[in-house]
């Protein structure tokens, strides 16, 4: 059995059997974020399933990407479920659509990962700050050797598209 990952208060374990996610964040430890890229057809796709939500093939590779995106939706946790983020609202939990893959396959459907938007420093950004169409990079916050936690940050380039904010 893996060693269970503390975290917030709560024990993340990642069994052996389950490569999709064991890889995935053995990269991220080491500061790489990658997602899958379907052999046959070339879409990347997250989170890494085992077959390509658009075609249905099963053979893929990991491909690194730049962590640079722009958020495309995103939620001011102010009521955490878990105990352990109590102490952090209200935070910011935001879904960054990634430049590799922008508006593709469809406007509706591209590469968008879900993550926390946190400060350089690892704290969470003011919600304030948060906004659509704001530019983001992800950073890595490490838990353990085998496991880190792709999140992301504001950069400040200018922002994308339209910008809108919870009012
Ligand atoms: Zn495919």
């Amino acid at each position: 059995m893996p060693q269970p990952v503390q975290y917030r208060g709560m024990s993340l374990i990642v069994p052996d059997n389950d490569t999709e996610w064991k890889e995935f964040y053995a990269h991220a430890r080491a500061h790489r974020l990658v997602v899958r890229k379907c052999a046959p057809c070339g879409l990347l796709r997250y989170p890494p399933t085992h077959a390509c939500p658009w075609c249905m093939a099963l053979g893929w590779n990991w491909q690194e990407v730049s962590g640079r995106g722009t958020i495309y939706s995103y939620e001011i946790v102010h009521h955490a479920i878990q105990p352990g983020f109590r102490e952090l609202t209200p935070y910011a939990v935001v879904l960054v659509e990634l430049d590799e893959q922008r508006g593709q396959p469809t406007p509706d459907e591209s590469l968008r990962i879900i993550a926390n938007l946190l400060r350089p420093d690892l704290t969470p950004e003011g919600p304030a700050e948060v906004a659509i169409g704001k530019r983001v990079r992800v950073i890595f916050q490490d838990l353990a050797d085998h496991m880190a936690l792709p999140q992301f940050t504001l950069t400040d380039e200018p922002p994308q598209g339209r910008v809108w904010r919870l009012p």
